[in-house]
């Protein structure tokens, strides 16, 4: 916001020149504000790691998604090959300090145990805990895979302990004894759930699975903007609420026109152009495609549904691509 300088009434000159107070003050503040405005905003960029569903495909496999605000790294969601697909836009593990799930379909989570464990690995032992958030029961998966009677206690245990691993812990900086891998694990529900220097993260509760399995859908709000993560949920009154007047909007996009096989547990073209069109969206990203949706001719006719209806900028970002949110962007970037 550029500040409004309400100079004092002063038509004294303060200098030599011809310059009044009420002109130097606004001078001066106006120059301020460029050079405000001229600072870039901190960056703001969404590294598409999944955008697949269960089935995988030759380009796409589940779901997982890496904001980068400022210097700060957030994963939303961890599915299958996400580790690996990390490796391949050369972002490291290590990188990552929050990850949040919106609920515990495999298509979800089912890359955590790798993905924690390679942190982990290739650490020398003074990495920041990961922080991680999700519906019930995050917490116990977590535990059941890391935990002292986790399914990958037995690993642990040799890598902490066996001398050739303690011996390649202190090649990479590490001073045994090697820790344990430090994970902060949360159940959470609707509300302000974290915050960082760089980003604010709210839930809510939306309609997919429940009560077998519950759902959440996330905000960010960043100084560069804001993002939805729907996850996987059909069109509901929490999540209009959430994304109301955000910049984007990432969202699954099972299908391509009505349909009647998913009932309204997950979206497709109709629901999302409807929501996008309501909550004053600028920007959607269409995620969660299924192997129907995913040749690009498919992905251009699901595009132009979306836009009959829906006005703003939509996209259908492939794997292992970056999108630029950077608010001064005209246009999001994909490379
Ligand atoms: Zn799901």
């Amino acid at each position: 916001m550029t500040p409004d300088p309400q100079p004092q009434e002063n038509p004294t000159p303060l200098t030599p020149g011809t310059i009044t107070r009420r002109q130097f003050v606004a001078a001066t503040v106006g120059a301020a504000a460029v050079g405000l405005a001229a600072k870039p905003a901190p960056r703001l960029r969404l590294h598409i790691v999944g955008s697949g569903c269960p089935v995988p495909t030759r380009t796409r496999y589940g779901s997982a998604f890496i904001l980068e605000a400022g210097t700060e790294w957030v994963m939303v969601d961890c599915g299958p090959a996400t580790t690996w697909k990390m490796t391949q836009m050369k972002i490291a593990p290590g990188k990552i300090s929050h990850l949040f799930f919106t609920h515990h379909h495999f298509d979800h989570n089912v890359d955590f145990p790798c993905f924690a464990l390679t942190r982990w690995d290739l650490s020398h032992g003074t990495e920041p805990p990961l922080k991680v958030y999700g519906p019930s029961p995050t917490r116990a998966f977590v535990e059941r895979l890391l935990g002292a009677q986790g399914a990958f206690f037995d690993d642990l245990n040799a890598r902490i302990k066996h001398p050739v691993s303690v011996e390649l812990f202190k090649r990479r900086g590490g001073k045994p004894p090697r820790p344990a891998p430090a994970i902060d694990a949360q159940d959470v529900g609707a509300g302000k759930i974290a915050q960082s220097d760089a980003w604010t993260a709210t839930a809510v509760r939306v309609h997919h699975v429940e009560p077998r399995l519950e759902s959440l859908a996330f905000r960010f709000d960043t100084p560069s903007g804001s993002i939805v993560f729907a996850g996987d949920c059909g069109d509901c009154e929490s999540l209009r609420q959430l994304t109301q007047g955000a910049d984007t909007l990432v969202i699954a996009c099972v299908f391509i026109g009505p349909t009647k096989v998913y009932g309204d547990i997950i979206t497709g073209t109709p629901q999302i152009a409807e929501i996008g069109r309501a909550c004053g969206v600028k920007r959607i990203i269409l995620s969660h495609a299924w192997p129907g949706v995913d040749a690009p001719e498919a992905k251009e006719k699901a595009i132009a549904d979306v836009a009959r209806t829906y006005h703003g900028t939509v996209l259908f970002p492939e794997e292992l691509t970056t999108v630029d949110l950077t608010k001064q962007s005209a246009d999001p970037k994909t490379s």
